[in-house]
């Protein structure tokens, strides 16, 4: 059930109830049309990751720009965006759930599906789920390309299990899954683009000896916000699934060359007190802005810093007499956007001051 949006169209930012989660329209478009820009000159295609926005509003806006998809993590997500006319959608993710893979297979009468599997457990799983719904269902192989999460070893083991697939008469081989999510962050540009380079190794050896065994991979996706360029650029990937670019946070902004892209992802924040000169406590803590990735920066207010979160209270350190009065309210760049996004019910889009639109998030809290 979502909660009654915290803004009306015409209503000036100042006026938004908080904590709400704001969209700079401006900046948020200028990052979609970026992102088009720069991946239409390298041949790659944008499947963009929706555990970021979980909205079929902002995936309907990036399938306009040429996106040829959705790339979600949950099967919740995958029927949210369906349900709301998202045409082509990969989990890129394990799903081993027999009552999930059924959902999926439901799902697939309106959508295009596809999943990703790294064991054959969950290959004879998906078979049974496909056979029973009476369709074909696209499964991708997952590699580790050097994130130490899912997937099987690239090379022979991938080809086996790539080769299983495709002799199921209830699955469809669908390509590599190959992200490599460790690397998004590394600080420095070049330790980046070592790690890139040997994900993308991994990557074109497996591609070979797949194309030996007859199995070509429609689809070889992976690459974040933080490395998406080098995927692009390597030959071997075909899809880019980059979820954060369109928001930006503070944790990607602090990569050294951070990804060209503006900061579009607000929360708006009440000083409720100001018990001392240099300190002031705004209404949005923990709760309000996950701190997984370090705590929210105040925005374009030099000599405010957000110090310390508790579940409903933040604190912000007041020095060189920037102090901000009581009731005063305060944009803050998150620290990871992802989660933030995932504790508000909308987006109040805002363009120059005034809000345009609401924009319900309607997988917020879509898990399983
Ligand atoms: N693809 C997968 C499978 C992911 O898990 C992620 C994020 O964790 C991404 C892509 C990229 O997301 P972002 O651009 O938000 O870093
Ligand atoms: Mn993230």
């Amino acid at each position: 059930m979502l909660q009654p949006p915290p803004a009306e169209p015409g209503m000036r930012e100042e006026e938004v109830d908080t904590p709400a989660l704001i969209l700079d329209l401006d900046a948020f478009e200028a990052n979609l049309d970026a992102m088009a820009g720069y991946l239409a000159p390298t041949g790659t295609r944008l499947r963009a990751h929706a555990k970021t926005h979980k909205s079929p509003v902002v995936a309907l806006q990036q399938i306009r720009r040429g996106a040829v998809g959705q790339c979600v993590q949950k099967v919740a997500e995958a029927e949210a965006l369906a349900w709301g006319g998202v045409p082509d959608i990969l989990v890129s993710n394990e799903v081993v759930a027999p009552r999930k893979l059924a959902r999926l297979c439901a799902l697939s009468r309106i959508s295009r599906v596809a999943l990703c599997a790294d064991h054959y457990e969950a290959v004879t799983l998906a078979e049974q789920a496909a056979e029973a719904a009476g369709l074909r269902l696209s499964v991708l192989v997952e590699i580790d390309v050097g994130a130490g999460r899912c997937g099987v070893a690239p090379g022979p083991e991938a080809v086996a299990l790539a080769s299983r697939i495709a002799g199921s008469p209830h699955l469809r081989f669908g390509g590599l899954q190959a992200y490599h999510g460790s690397a998004q962050h590394i600080r420095a540009s070049e330790g980046r683009a070592a790690a890139i380079s040997r994900a993308v190794e991994q990557t074109r050896r497996t591609v070979e000896q797949l194309r030996q065994q007859g199995l070509s991979c429609e689809i070889v996706g992976g690459a974040g916000t933080g490395t998406f360029p080098l995927e692009a650029a390597s030959g071997v990937y075909n899809e880019i699934q980059a979820g954060s670019y369109a928001f930006m946070d503070a944790d990607y902004a602090a990569n050294e060359a951070a990804p060209p892209f503006r900061h579009a992802l607000f929360v708006l924040a009440q000083v409720m007190s100001v018990p001392r000169p240099e300190l002031a406590v705004v209404d949005a803590g923990h709760k309000a802005l996950p701190t997984d990735s370090g705590f929210a920066r105040p925005w374009q207010r030099p000599g405010l810093a957000y110090v310390g979160a508790s579940d409903e209270h933040g604190t912000l350190r007041v020095a060189g007499g920037a102090a901000p009065k009581l009731g005063e309210k305060l944009r803050l760049v998150p620290g990871h956007c992802d989660p933030t996004i995932d504790r508000y019910d909308w987006f109040v889009g805002v363009r120059q001051g005034r809000v345009e639109c609401l924009w319900p998030i309607l997988a917020r809290g879509m898990m399983q």
